[in-house]
């Protein structure tokens, strides 16, 4: 379903989310107190706009309120995205994402009723570090402080060519299988029925620790 969305801040993370939102068929409202960044994004954009979204009057004349949701991607200005924030909560938009820059400004911004407050490079880091120190985990994000979802590569013969079933993940490691996605990149969502077949891999979901042991279990050749 097609929906509106409003992304403040045109860097390089408030406009990759106008440019995937856009892609993926929805309408935005892009803006930027840099006429150079909203000239770039004219033609991306549903709607570009040079504002400075301190202006509360702006934002109403804007129609901030009647958006599905709205992104606060300004960056270094602290001041700034609190400022915002409060005022688009304050128009009852129901959802407000918001990048924070560190722990302090998450606080604030989770107090003033922000509903999704992201770390982008924080996040990014950790998910490459996982990556990194895995043996053969292709992706990987946390859920929460202890959850993960991970996609590992099957390479220990003993889980080729049996279903899930017999493989009983949940009860031997303790972790959900949701789907196998073959060399292809065709993906299947998992029954009990289905089959690992050779450089399958398949989308792990479970405590960090045991995704972590999972990883090394299914490298063993
Ligand atoms: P990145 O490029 O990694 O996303 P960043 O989030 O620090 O880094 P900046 O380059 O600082 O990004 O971009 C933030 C954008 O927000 C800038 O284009 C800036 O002009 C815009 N901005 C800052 N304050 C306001 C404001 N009050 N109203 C509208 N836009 C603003």
């Amino acid at each position: 379903m097609k929906k509106n969305f409003v992304v403040i801040g045109l860097g390089r993370f408030g406009s990759s989310i106008v440019r995937t939102l856009v892609e993926s068929g929805h309408e935005v409202l892009a803006i930027d107190s840099n006429e150079d960044r909203v000239n770039e994004y004219m033609n991306i954009a549903t709607h570009a706009v040079v504002a400075n979204a301190q202006d509360e009057a702006v934002l109403k004349s804007l129609g901030i309120r009647n958006f599905d949701a709205v992104v606060v991607a300004i960056g270094e200005d602290l001041q700034a995205s609190i400022l915002v924030t409060l005022m688009v909560k304050e128009m009852n938009v129901k959802n407000v994402w918001v990048k924070a820059l560190d722990d302090y400004h998450a606080r604030v911004l989770e107090k003033i009723g922000a509903d999704r407050v992201v770390h982008p490079e924080r996040d990014m880091g950790v998910r490459i570090a996982h990556s990194l120190t895995a043996n053969n985990l292709v992706d990987y994000f946390e859920i929460s402080k202890d959850f993960s979802m991970a996609e590992i590569k099957v390479y220990n013969k003993k889980f080729i060519n049996r279903t899930l079933q017999e493989l009983s993940f949940p009860k031997k490691y303790n972790v959900q299988i949701s789907a196998i996605k073959k060399t292809s990149g065709e993906v299947e969502l998992a029954t009990a029925d289905s089959i690992i077949h050779e450089k399958d891999s398949i989308l792990v979901v479970g405590r960090t620790e045991d995704v972590e042991y999972l990883d090394e279990i299914l490298y063993r050749t």
